[in-house]
């Protein structure tokens, strides 16, 4: 049973959530995590959507509270997503939410289309991440800005940066990026490299 899960951060999104876990269990790796969390060792965890998500409600709810709904709308950029759907999809990718493997889920959600701009790598504003550092002591990663198509931070209005990634991960499907000032390009908002 888990016996910990990091706090939920203002609108902090699931992917946060889960690299904080990973970060707080080291040296477990990425397939230990999503062992513990959903169930399965073999998915990747997207900054925007991430499947298996019943699982991941049924391991953590003794500490956070939240059913599997709970956790799509509050944790993940779904009640931004769904807008888009047809209404005879939204159901079915719900579900697909809920059980599915990544593939099934990516192959009818449209995430993978290009003109969508969807990401596997999180995106950050660095304004936001200097008051979370400020206020929380912590780097996270917000779930507004993994919308797809979002370029530009809603609180801050400014143009929002791709989090940077050594050459060995760029490559792995399964990654986790810890949200930390070698991952995001925060000089100009004065916190050094
Ligand atoms: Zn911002």
């Amino acid at each position: 049973m888990i016996a910990y899960f990091p706090e939920i951060l203002p609108d902090e999104s699931l992917y946060s959530l889960v690299c904080r876990y990973k970060k707080y269990n080291f040296p477990l790796n990425h397939h230990h995590v999503t062992q513990q969390l959903f169930g399965k060792t073999h998915i990747a965890v997207r900054p925007d959507l991430t499947v298996r998500l019943k699982e991941f409600s049924d391991r953590t709810f003794h500490i956070l509270k939240l059913d599997v709904s709970d956790v799509i709308y509050k944790l993940t950029i779904w009640p931004f997503y769904f807008h888009f759907l047809l209404p005879n999809r939204k159901g079915l990718l719900l579900d697909k939410l809920k059980k599915e493997t990544q593939k099934n889920f990516l192959q009818t959600s449209g995430l993978l289309n290009k003109y969508f701009f969807g990401s596997t790598l999180p995106k950050y504003c660095p304004v936001c991440m200097a008051d979370a550092y400020k206020y929380y002591g912590i780097f996270y990663w917000k779930k507004v800005h993994q919308i797809p198509s979002i370029l530009v931070c809603p609180i801050h209005n400014c143009f929002l940066k791709t989090a940077k990634v050594n050459e060995k991960e760029v490559t792995s499907f399964y990654q986790l990026v810890d949200a930390s000032q070698e991952s995001c390009d925060l000089n100009d908002v004065g916190i050094q490299q």
